[in-house]
């Protein structure tokens, strides 16, 4: 999903034979670990046209020719659909550039009506014998292996020969998605001569693996799953786009989750002075609605994308009973059983011994603009199960958790800004939940990295319970962030009433940070007057009076040392008694 925006976003913006490596005999295994399956995010897998015949074409991924010429011989008519559709609001132009560019590309990936592809089109690596970190290597294939950022740590402990990649044509829904996950585990298997497999999972890729533990988790073939901010319930984005609404893209967070991207802490928020919002929104109408949308309504998995409800709906405006067929099949069973069942097949998972974790983002308003609580591509509810508040409130007071998962009385599994009550997520004690993280950016955050390969590949953390390093809940420590704040005697977001001081660590990696003011109703802080943070660096600062109250916000107000034109930032962090 994060790639499918990022090309929209980018397009609005610019106007063999495989070696197959050795492995010792099972009576003398080299790693003692789980080979680890990684499945990448909606459009992550490459797609190849007539695959080993004259006329094979890449579509997509390593080798496209989806290529600068192309692009090039486009602009002229893109720019001036721009000029006329900014002055006179006509798209039509403007849709035709588009159209131009993309219309040879997405015939190639054409599905017909019943939801079976056009032309002959598989995805490489296929096979699990081409699709160790290994061969791809050996072959000279490293450009395979995707999401290097996070691969690559991965690759640290799990040995090439163990490492997979897992693949599928992301047009399909995800009931063909999860039985070809389900022979490719048999394959790592077969090969490897081990008894299960690890799995980490992404975005889209989430989805596929829920998909294939609500059919097969009770089969004894996986030990550690990690479901990072996996699209179980779809995204409220593709409802959006696809619906009557306006889109209502913001530039500044735009900008924001762009430099997270790109892992830089240059601000980018000049970009929402450059490019007006709502002029990116029509433009983003008209490429999604002109262009992609009659054939992105013949993809299984744009339908997979929808919650239940939205797909009731959709189904009857824009599906044909007969001719679209194939597609009500799948999807009916999709919406029907497997996502409306979820939670219970995942518990169900769970207790054959399958260590299924989540790692879900909550704190950042829905990209397309609706009021739903998410990070930027997917809803909370949609990643968790949880029951969130509407975007930007909070519970009201003396709300009580809905425990219809959980109701142990011990467990306090509401955030502590009261925005997410997780006693009646999918799974409840499993599930961890990251402040203002955006989807897909685990490698740009030292926490969330740290998490997710604790949960992959060891059996240190058994629970939300088990470690107050990796609470339910905690706030993202991406350098573009810049601050963190915690009590000293507390987990994240929890204080007591022993609690006297506070820390705060500066999780920039360029820049001292200046605090202008440290605020909080009934409390004072013995802060030094614009006491200085230097990089990487944390201040522990007494305070009094927060015993008082049962939830507490505290605001701080800072500045980057020496950046004289940047405005300071006021940062907000919230806290609830123990
Ligand atoms: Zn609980």
């Amino acid at each position: 999903m994060k790639k499918l925006i990022s090309i929209i976003l980018c397009l609005a913006m610019l106007c063999g034979i495989a070696a197959v490596p050795t492995y010792a005999s099972s009576s003398e295994p080299e790693w003692d670990g789980d080979p680890v399956i990684f499945i990448q995010g909606f459009t992550g897998s490459p797609l190849i046209k007539d695959k080993g015949l004259d006329t094979e074409e890449t579509i997509l991924g390593p080798g496209s020719e989806f290529n600068i010429q192309k692009i090039l011989s486009a602009v002229p008519s893109i720019v001036m659909g721009i000029a006329i559709f900014a002055l006179t609001g006509n798209s039509i132009l403007l849709s035709s550039g588009f159209g131009d560019l993309a219309s040879d590309k997405l015939d190639k990936l054409a599905c017909l009506a019943d939801g079976s592809s056009k032309y002959n089109i598989s995805t490489y690596p296929h096979f699990a014998e081409e699709a160790s970190a290994a061969s791809l290597v050996a072959n000279g294939e490293e450009a395979y292996i995707p999401e290097v950022a996070i691969t690559d740590e991965i690759r640290k402990t799990v040995p090439d020969e163990y490492f997979f990649v897992f693949n599928s044509d992301w047009r399909m829904g995800q009931i063909d998605n999860s039985e070809r996950l389900d022979w490719f585990i048999g394959e790592v298997l077969r090969i490897t001569g081990k008894d299960k497999v690890d799995i980490y999972a992404l975005s889209h890729g989430g989805q596929t693996a829920a998909t294939y533990l609500y059919y097969h988790g009770t089969e004894n073939e996986v030990d550690n799953v990690v479901l990072n901010v996996p699209a179980i319930c779809g995204t409220s984005i593709v409802k959006g786009l696809l619906g009557d609404g306006a889109a209502n893209f913001s530039m500044d967070e735009i900008s924001r989750f762009l430099a997270v991207m790109l892992h830089t802490e240059a601000d980018l928020r000049i970009l929402g002075d450059i490019l007006p919002g709502r002029f990116l929104n029509d433009l983003l109408k008209v490429v999604f609605v002109d262009v992609f949308q009659p054939h992105a309504l013949r993809f299984g998995s744009i339908w997979d994308f929808m919650d239940v409800e939205t797909y009731k709906d959709y189904k009857a405006k824009y599906l044909n009973p007969t001719e679209n067929a194939g597609i009500i099949e799948k999807a009916d069973k999709m919406h029907f059983d497997c996502m409306a069942n979820i939670g219970e097949g995942l518990r169900l998972a769970r207790e054959s011994g399958v260590n299924v974790s989540i790692m879900s983002n909550y704190g950042t308003r829905l990209g397309s603009g609706e009021p739903i609580d998410a990070d930027f591509v997917i809803d909370t509810v949609s990643t968790s199960g949880a029951y969130c508040a509407v975007h930007g409130e909070q519970f009201e007071d003396g709300y009580t958790a809905k425990g219809t998962v959980c109701n142990n009385a011990a467990h306090n599994h509401i955030s502590p800004d009261r925005t997410v009550d997780a006693s009646c997520a999918y799974l409840p004690e499993h599930t961890w939940f990251v402040r203002g993280q955006y989807h897909g950016q685990a490698a740009y955050d030292s926490y969330t990295m740290s998490l997710l390969l604790k949960l992959l590949l060891t059996d240190e953390i058994t629970d939300v319970h088990t470690s107050p390093d990796y609470p339910q809940f905690e706030i993202a420590q991406c350098p573009v962030d810049a601050m963190y704040v915690k009590f000293t005697n507390e987990i994240s977001g929890r204080f007591n009433s022993e609690s006297n001081e506070l820390l705060v660590r500066n999780l920039s990696a360029e820049y001292s940070l200046v605090i202008r003011s440290i605020e909080a109703d009934g409390c004072t802080f013995d802060c030094e007057r614009r006491a200085v943070v230097a990089p990487g660096e944390e201040l522990l600062i007494p305070c009094e009076g927060i015993d008082d109250s049962d939830y507490i916000c505290i605001e701080i107000t800072y500045a980057r040392q020496g950046e004289i034109l940047t405005p300071a930032f006021t940062k907000a962090f919230y806290f609830t008694a123990a």
